[in-house]
């Protein structure tokens, strides 16, 4: 990777509109990053060979090819995570995007908190899974909220909340990826397994319940927010 843990970090940004782009190399740079772009897709290969960015912000709507085309080339080889910056209302690209391996999207138009906020979770994670930040915790707090794996143990405040096995996994799997999207395909794979039938009913029904014994408000969520069309994410602090 280019810049050492504790210099500045880069991020690579794949966008044909100049007037976004340079929107956003300008925030990076005040957030403290080191930005490149790139203005269409060939750049964008080269600028990731020769530069090894420790991120990627892309767009899907280039030039020369398909967005989703650089995810599949770049996961043949690196973990680097991507964050897709979609139009609105093209749920079905967020989803392929998120399968072919992209960590997260915003959409546009976005506001400057959201993008850095999305960028600094993408990054643990990174840390995260590379062994490089904090290691893996075995609790995750998100506000009033722990999770507990050791234990098995969801608590809000001081008050334990009681899941079934099922309702608990699908905890664990959003505390593990905290911040991090996860596609209702995902989540019915890693639960029910490959064979299960992939309507979402049965996920609904979980989430329902899971947010009546969790939610202050079950139709005003504050720790597991719907993607609509997409999936669940459960929420950082
Ligand atoms: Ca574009």
């Amino acid at each position: 990777m280019s810049s050492n843990k504790h210099g500045k970090r880069t991020i690579l940004v794949v966008e044909d509109d100049t007037s976004i782009s340079n929107f956003i190399c300008s925030t990076l740079q005040t957030n403290g990053y080191t930005p490149l772009t790139a203005s269409d897709g060939k750049q964008a290969r080269l600028m990731l060979t020769s530069h090894g960015p420790d991120l990627i912000l892309l767009d899907l709507g280039l030039p020369d090819l398909d967005g989703l085309e650089i995810i599949k080339w770049v996961r043949e080889w690196s973990t680097v995570p991507i964050i897709v910056v979609s139009a609105r209302g093209r749920e079905s690209d967020k989803v392929t995007a998120l399968d072919l391996g992209a960590d997260d999207y915003i959409t546009k138009p976005f506001g400057l908190s959201e993008l850095v906020a999305r960028i600094r979770t993408a990054l643990r994670h990174a840390d995260r899974v590379m062994g490089t930040g904090t290691g893996s915790a075995e609790t995750i707090k998100a506000g009033d909220l722990t999770v507990d794996f050791g234990k098995r143990r969801v608590m809000v405040g001081d008050r334990e909340v009681r899941f079934t096995a099922i309702e608990y996994k699908i905890i664990a799997l959003l505390a593990k990826d905290i911040g991090k999207v996860l596609t209702y395909d995902f989540l019915i794979r890693e639960i029910w397994g490959p064979y299960a039938a992939s309507d979402n009913q049965i996920l609904r029904v979980n989430m329902a319940n899971i947010r009546r014994k969790l939610e202050e408000n079950p139709a005003e969520p504050k720790y597991i927010v719907t993607e609509l069309g997409v999936g669940y994410r459960m929420l950082e602090e």
